[in-house]
Protein backbone atom coordinates (compact mmCIF):
# COMPACT_ATOMS: atom_id res chain seq x y z
CA UNK A 1 0.00 0.00 0.00
CA UNK A 2 0.80 3.75 -0.46
CA UNK A 3 2.88 5.25 2.67
CA UNK A 4 -0.70 7.52 3.05
CA UNK A 5 -4.61 6.41 2.28
CA UNK A 6 -7.10 8.61 -0.12
CA UNK A 7 -10.46 9.45 1.52
CA UNK A 8 -13.26 9.16 -0.66
CA UNK A 9 -13.00 11.30 -3.68
CA UNK A 10 -16.36 12.82 -4.02
CA UNK A 11 -15.87 16.37 -6.04
CA UNK A 12 -15.35 13.36 -9.21
CA UNK A 13 -18.50 12.33 -9.61
CA UNK A 14 -18.97 13.84 -12.99
CA UNK A 15 -15.92 11.85 -14.33
CA UNK A 16 -17.26 8.40 -13.11
CA UNK A 17 -14.46 6.75 -15.50
CA UNK A 18 -11.92 8.89 -14.92
CA UNK A 19 -12.91 8.48 -10.64
CA UNK A 20 -12.99 4.57 -10.97
CA UNK A 21 -9.57 4.43 -12.36
CA UNK A 22 -7.82 6.93 -10.59
CA UNK A 23 -9.55 5.54 -7.09
CA UNK A 24 -7.92 2.19 -8.10
CA UNK A 25 -5.02 3.19 -9.36
CA UNK A 26 -4.28 5.31 -5.80
CA UNK A 27 -4.88 1.71 -3.49
CA UNK A 28 -2.38 0.13 -5.23
CA UNK A 29 1.16 0.12 -4.25
CA UNK A 30 4.08 1.76 -6.12
CA UNK A 31 1.53 4.02 -8.14
CA UNK A 32 2.28 8.00 -7.70
CA UNK A 33 3.02 9.73 -11.04
CA UNK A 34 -0.03 10.62 -13.05
CA UNK A 35 -0.99 11.90 -16.53
CA UNK A 36 -4.66 13.56 -16.96
CA UNK A 37 -5.28 14.37 -20.34
CA UNK A 38 -8.90 15.65 -21.04
CA UNK A 39 -9.55 18.65 -23.02
CA UNK A 40 -10.23 22.59 -21.83
CA UNK A 41 -12.69 23.14 -18.77
CA UNK A 42 -13.17 18.92 -18.05
CA UNK A 43 -12.17 20.09 -14.89
CA UNK A 44 -8.83 18.83 -14.29
CA UNK A 45 -7.38 21.61 -12.21
CA UNK A 46 -10.28 21.39 -9.72
CA UNK A 47 -10.10 17.96 -9.32
CA UNK A 48 -5.99 18.18 -8.69
CA UNK A 49 -7.78 20.59 -5.94
CA UNK A 50 -9.79 18.60 -4.54
CA UNK A 51 -7.65 15.51 -4.50
CA UNK A 52 -5.17 17.00 -2.79
CA UNK A 53 -7.84 18.48 -0.15
CA UNK A 54 -9.04 15.15 0.61
CA UNK A 55 -5.31 13.84 0.96
CA UNK A 56 -4.67 16.81 3.19
CA UNK A 57 -7.77 17.91 5.02
CA UNK A 58 -8.32 16.38 8.18
CA UNK A 59 -12.65 17.20 8.55
CA UNK A 60 -13.66 15.00 6.28
CA UNK A 61 -15.23 15.53 3.26
CA UNK A 62 -18.41 18.09 5.07
CA UNK A 63 -15.55 20.68 5.59
CA UNK A 64 -16.55 23.81 4.29
CA UNK A 65 -12.91 25.29 4.53
CA UNK A 66 -10.22 24.51 7.46
CA UNK A 67 -6.74 26.26 7.39
CA UNK A 68 -5.38 23.24 5.67
CA UNK A 69 -8.30 23.72 2.54
CA UNK A 70 -7.72 27.12 2.05
CA UNK A 71 -4.17 26.72 1.98
CA UNK A 72 -4.69 24.50 -0.78
CA UNK A 73 -7.27 26.13 -2.66
CA UNK A 74 -4.95 29.24 -2.63
CA UNK A 75 -2.07 26.89 -3.38
CA UNK A 76 -0.06 28.23 -1.01
CA UNK A 77 0.18 25.10 1.04
CA UNK A 78 3.53 24.03 1.97
CA UNK A 79 3.46 20.61 0.61
CA UNK A 80 1.68 21.42 -2.39
CA UNK A 81 4.23 22.52 -5.51
CA UNK A 82 1.49 24.22 -8.29
CA UNK A 83 3.85 24.47 -11.37
CA UNK A 84 2.01 26.60 -14.25
CA UNK A 85 3.88 28.28 -17.41
CA UNK A 86 5.19 31.56 -16.02
CA UNK A 87 3.25 34.60 -17.16
CA UNK A 88 3.81 35.43 -20.62
CA UNK A 89 5.69 32.03 -21.29
CA UNK A 90 4.55 29.71 -24.05
CA UNK A 91 6.61 26.69 -22.31
CA UNK A 92 7.81 24.97 -18.73
CA UNK A 93 11.21 25.09 -18.58
CA UNK A 94 13.92 22.84 -16.70
CA UNK A 95 15.11 25.50 -14.28
CA UNK A 96 11.47 24.88 -13.12
CA UNK A 97 10.92 21.25 -12.90
CA UNK A 98 14.26 21.12 -11.25
CA UNK A 99 13.34 23.61 -8.65
CA UNK A 100 9.99 21.32 -8.28
CA UNK A 101 11.98 18.07 -8.28
CA UNK A 102 14.42 19.75 -4.94
CA UNK A 103 10.79 20.43 -3.13
CA UNK A 104 9.40 17.31 -3.64
CA UNK A 105 12.98 15.44 -2.04
CA UNK A 106 12.17 17.40 1.56
CA UNK A 107 9.98 15.78 3.48
CA UNK A 108 6.34 17.02 3.91
CA UNK A 109 6.02 19.85 6.30
CA UNK A 110 2.72 18.92 7.56
CA UNK A 111 0.28 16.69 5.31
CA UNK A 112 0.83 12.94 5.20
CA UNK A 113 2.35 13.33 1.85
CA UNK A 114 3.89 15.86 -0.80
CA UNK A 115 2.00 16.54 -4.22
CA UNK A 116 3.26 18.05 -7.24
CA UNK A 117 0.87 18.87 -9.67
CA UNK A 118 2.24 20.26 -13.17
CA UNK A 119 -0.83 21.93 -14.85
CA UNK A 120 -0.35 22.26 -18.44
CA UNK A 121 2.09 19.82 -18.68
CA UNK A 122 1.65 19.40 -22.52
CA UNK A 123 4.09 23.13 -21.89
CA UNK A 124 6.96 21.12 -20.47
CA UNK A 125 9.89 21.60 -23.22
CA UNK A 126 11.57 18.51 -24.12
CA UNK A 127 15.05 19.77 -21.50
CA UNK A 128 12.62 19.79 -18.64
CA UNK A 129 10.25 16.82 -19.49
CA UNK A 130 14.06 14.91 -19.89
CA UNK A 131 15.00 16.64 -16.46
CA UNK A 132 12.03 15.14 -14.72
CA UNK A 133 12.23 11.75 -15.82
CA UNK A 134 13.97 10.37 -12.73
CA UNK A 135 11.72 11.54 -10.58
CA UNK A 136 8.98 10.54 -12.33
CA UNK A 137 10.41 7.08 -12.55
CA UNK A 138 11.25 7.12 -8.77
CA UNK A 139 9.33 9.80 -7.33
CA UNK A 140 10.71 10.13 -3.44
CA UNK A 141 8.89 8.46 -0.45
CA UNK A 142 5.69 10.19 0.37
CA UNK A 143 5.11 11.80 -2.64
CA UNK A 144 2.18 12.06 -5.62
CA UNK A 145 2.83 14.11 -9.31
CA UNK A 146 0.31 14.91 -11.36
CA UNK A 147 0.90 16.03 -14.72
CA UNK A 148 -2.10 17.86 -16.58
CA UNK A 149 -2.37 18.39 -20.30
CA UNK A 150 -4.73 18.71 -23.11
CA UNK A 151 -3.05 16.05 -25.15
CA UNK A 152 -0.25 14.00 -25.04
CA UNK A 153 1.39 14.51 -28.88
CA UNK A 154 4.47 16.60 -26.87
CA UNK A 155 5.43 14.44 -24.47
CA UNK A 156 8.61 12.19 -24.99
CA UNK A 157 7.69 8.23 -24.66
CA UNK A 158 9.81 8.04 -21.95
CA UNK A 159 7.55 10.70 -19.78
CA UNK A 160 3.86 8.93 -21.07
CA UNK A 161 5.26 5.41 -20.06
CA UNK A 162 6.47 6.16 -16.56
CA UNK A 163 3.18 7.58 -15.59
CA UNK A 164 -0.98 6.20 -15.80
CA UNK A 165 -3.11 8.03 -17.80
CA UNK A 166 -6.40 9.05 -16.70
CA UNK A 167 -8.57 10.39 -19.43
CA UNK A 168 -11.30 13.16 -18.98
CA UNK A 169 -13.72 13.58 -20.77
CA UNK A 170 -15.67 17.21 -21.57
CA UNK A 171 -18.33 17.92 -18.84
CA UNK A 172 -22.43 17.86 -19.07
CA UNK A 173 -23.18 21.51 -17.81
CA UNK A 174 -25.06 20.20 -15.28
CA UNK A 175 -21.60 19.10 -13.52
CA UNK A 176 -20.57 22.37 -14.28
CA UNK A 177 -23.18 23.73 -11.99
CA UNK A 178 -22.78 21.63 -9.60
CA UNK A 179 -18.86 22.41 -9.51
CA UNK A 180 -19.39 25.39 -9.64
CA UNK A 181 -21.61 25.95 -6.27
CA UNK A 182 -19.86 23.24 -4.39
CA UNK A 183 -16.81 24.05 -5.01
CA UNK A 184 -16.58 27.00 -5.97
CA UNK A 185 -19.47 28.92 -3.52
CA UNK A 186 -21.61 30.39 -6.35
CA UNK A 187 -25.27 31.22 -5.82
CA UNK A 188 -27.13 28.41 -7.80
CA UNK A 189 -29.09 30.96 -10.81
CA UNK A 190 -25.75 32.44 -11.26
CA UNK A 191 -24.00 29.17 -11.58
CA UNK A 192 -27.11 27.64 -13.84
CA UNK A 193 -26.22 30.80 -16.32
CA UNK A 194 -22.77 30.39 -16.59
CA UNK A 195 -22.36 26.57 -17.00
CA UNK A 196 -25.29 27.04 -19.81
CA UNK A 197 -23.06 29.91 -21.29
CA UNK A 198 -19.97 27.88 -21.16
CA UNK A 199 -21.41 24.89 -22.71
CA UNK A 200 -19.78 21.99 -20.17
CA UNK A 201 -16.43 24.31 -20.11
CA UNK A 202 -16.05 24.75 -16.46
CA UNK A 203 -12.83 27.02 -17.21
CA UNK A 204 -15.14 29.46 -19.21
CA UNK A 205 -17.80 29.15 -16.86
CA UNK A 206 -15.18 30.77 -13.99
CA UNK A 207 -14.18 33.01 -16.17
CA UNK A 208 -17.68 34.15 -16.87
CA UNK A 209 -17.87 35.17 -12.94
CA UNK A 210 -15.26 38.38 -14.33
CA UNK A 211 -16.97 41.40 -14.97
CA UNK A 212 -14.34 42.35 -17.20
CA UNK A 213 -14.61 38.95 -19.59
CA UNK A 214 -18.43 39.40 -19.09
CA UNK A 215 -17.58 42.59 -20.70
CA UNK A 216 -15.63 41.51 -23.33
CA UNK A 217 -18.54 38.69 -24.09
CA UNK A 218 -21.19 41.14 -24.79
CA UNK A 219 -18.66 42.95 -26.96
CA UNK A 220 -17.77 40.22 -28.83
CA UNK A 221 -21.03 39.52 -29.57
CA UNK A 222 -22.31 42.63 -30.54
CA UNK A 223 -19.59 43.44 -32.87
CA UNK A 224 -19.49 40.15 -34.68
CA UNK A 225 -23.32 39.58 -35.50
CA UNK A 226 -23.15 43.50 -36.51
CA UNK A 227 -20.23 42.74 -39.05
CA UNK A 228 -21.62 39.42 -40.13
CA UNK A 229 -24.87 41.67 -41.20
CA UNK A 230 -23.38 45.16 -41.76
CA UNK A 231 -21.66 46.88 -45.00
CA UNK A 232 -18.21 45.98 -45.73
CA UNK A 233 -16.93 48.50 -43.43
CA UNK A 234 -18.44 47.00 -40.36
CA UNK A 235 -15.94 43.97 -40.81
CA UNK A 236 -13.02 45.90 -41.80
CA UNK A 237 -13.04 47.90 -38.57
CA UNK A 238 -13.43 44.65 -36.92
CA UNK A 239 -10.69 42.96 -37.94
CA UNK A 240 -8.56 45.83 -37.47
CA UNK A 241 -9.93 46.65 -34.04
CA UNK A 242 -9.36 42.78 -32.27
CA UNK A 243 -5.66 43.27 -34.15
CA UNK A 244 -5.16 46.11 -31.49
CA UNK A 245 -7.69 45.38 -28.57
CA UNK A 246 -6.65 44.93 -25.35
CA UNK A 247 -9.55 43.88 -23.02
CA UNK A 248 -9.52 44.19 -19.39
CA UNK A 249 -9.52 40.27 -18.85
CA UNK A 250 -5.90 39.84 -19.94
CA UNK A 251 -4.59 41.55 -16.59
CA UNK A 252 -1.20 42.83 -16.31
CA UNK A 253 0.65 39.59 -17.28
CA UNK A 254 3.53 40.51 -20.08
CA UNK A 255 2.89 38.79 -23.33
CA UNK A 256 4.06 39.49 -26.94
CA UNK A 257 2.17 41.27 -29.24
CA UNK A 258 1.65 38.07 -31.18
CA UNK A 259 0.51 36.06 -27.96
CA UNK A 260 -2.09 38.61 -27.21
CA UNK A 261 -3.45 38.70 -30.41
CA UNK A 262 -3.75 34.74 -30.65
CA UNK A 263 -5.16 34.84 -26.77
CA UNK A 264 -7.43 37.61 -27.49
CA UNK A 265 -8.78 35.79 -31.12
CA UNK A 266 -9.12 32.22 -29.13
CA UNK A 267 -11.59 34.04 -26.60
CA UNK A 268 -13.12 35.69 -29.18
CA UNK A 269 -14.04 32.87 -30.87
CA UNK A 270 -14.82 30.94 -27.68
CA UNK A 271 -17.66 33.40 -26.75
CA UNK A 272 -18.81 33.78 -30.06
CA UNK A 273 -19.21 29.83 -30.73
CA UNK A 274 -20.90 29.84 -26.92
CA UNK A 275 -23.64 32.11 -28.62
CA UNK A 276 -23.89 29.88 -31.63
CA UNK A 277 -24.48 26.79 -29.65
CA UNK A 278 -27.31 28.44 -27.08
CA UNK A 279 -29.07 29.73 -30.83
CA UNK A 280 -28.61 25.59 -32.27
CA UNK A 281 -30.03 24.91 -29.40
CA UNK A 282 -32.90 27.33 -29.13
CA UNK A 283 -31.66 29.12 -25.95
CA UNK A 284 -30.52 32.26 -27.53
CA UNK A 285 -32.25 34.18 -30.92
CA UNK A 286 -31.03 34.23 -34.83
CA UNK A 287 -31.20 37.74 -35.82
CA UNK A 288 -33.53 37.64 -38.98
CA UNK A 289 -30.21 38.55 -41.39
CA UNK A 290 -28.66 35.32 -39.51
CA UNK A 291 -30.73 33.01 -40.59
CA UNK A 292 -29.87 31.74 -43.82
CA UNK A 293 -27.46 29.28 -42.50
CA UNK A 294 -27.97 26.63 -39.82
CA UNK A 295 -26.28 27.40 -36.62
CA UNK A 296 -24.51 24.19 -36.82
CA UNK A 297 -23.18 25.37 -39.95
CA UNK A 298 -21.82 28.35 -38.59
CA UNK A 299 -20.40 26.71 -35.53
CA UNK A 300 -18.43 24.25 -37.95
CA UNK A 301 -17.14 26.96 -39.27
CA UNK A 302 -16.12 29.23 -36.69
CA UNK A 303 -14.79 26.28 -35.13
CA UNK A 304 -12.56 25.62 -38.18
CA UNK A 305 -11.06 29.20 -37.62
CA UNK A 306 -10.47 28.57 -34.10
CA UNK A 307 -8.60 25.64 -35.14
CA UNK A 308 -6.26 27.35 -36.93
CA UNK A 309 -5.28 29.67 -34.46
CA UNK A 310 -2.03 27.95 -32.83
CA UNK A 311 -0.93 26.91 -36.50
CA UNK A 312 -0.91 30.56 -38.12
CA UNK A 313 0.85 33.05 -36.73
CA UNK A 314 -1.35 35.85 -38.39
CA UNK A 315 -4.68 36.10 -36.00
CA UNK A 316 -5.79 38.99 -38.31
CA UNK A 317 -6.44 37.12 -41.67
CA UNK A 318 -7.96 33.94 -39.79
CA UNK A 319 -10.26 36.48 -38.74
CA UNK A 320 -10.12 38.17 -42.13
CA UNK A 321 -11.01 34.99 -43.63
CA UNK A 322 -13.65 33.75 -40.81
CA UNK A 323 -15.74 36.80 -41.57
CA UNK A 324 -15.70 36.79 -45.47
CA UNK A 325 -16.54 32.67 -45.40
CA UNK A 326 -20.02 33.74 -43.01
CA UNK A 327 -20.62 36.86 -44.87
CA UNK A 328 -20.23 34.82 -47.87
CA UNK A 329 -22.09 32.27 -46.58
CA UNK A 330 -25.57 34.00 -45.30
CA UNK A 331 -25.56 35.84 -48.42
CA UNK A 332 -25.65 32.65 -50.45
CA UNK A 333 -27.46 30.87 -47.89
CA UNK A 334 -24.50 28.40 -48.41
CA UNK A 335 -20.67 27.52 -46.81
CA UNK A 336 -18.36 27.28 -49.64
CA UNK A 337 -15.61 25.95 -47.28
CA UNK A 338 -12.73 28.01 -48.91
CA UNK A 339 -8.90 27.88 -48.47
CA UNK A 340 -6.99 30.55 -46.97
CA UNK A 341 -6.06 31.24 -50.78
CA UNK A 342 -8.93 31.68 -52.45
CA UNK A 343 -10.65 34.02 -50.07
CA UNK A 344 -8.22 36.65 -50.79
CA UNK A 345 -7.59 38.82 -48.11
CA UNK A 346 -8.09 42.65 -48.53
CA UNK A 347 -6.41 43.83 -45.33
ZN1 LIG B 1 -10.59 20.95 5.21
Amino acid sequence: MPEFTIPRLEKLDSQPDAQKLLLGLLERPGVQTFLWVGPQGSGKKSYALALVRSLFCKEGPACTGCAACRQVLSKSHPDLFWLERSEGKNEITVEATRELDRKLSNAPFSAPCKVAVIAEADYMNADAQNAFLKTLEEPPAKSLVILLAEKTGDFLTTVLSRCRMVRFVALPAAAVESILVKDYGWKKPESQKAAQEAGGNLTLALKLGDPAWAQFRDKVCTDFDKALQGPDEEWLALVNEYDQLEPDFLGDEERTATQRKSEVLQAALQVYLGLWSRRLSAEAQVPAKLTSLAPDKVLKCLQKHQDMIPMYLNTKMILDHLLLELREGFQKGELLDRSFMELSTQI
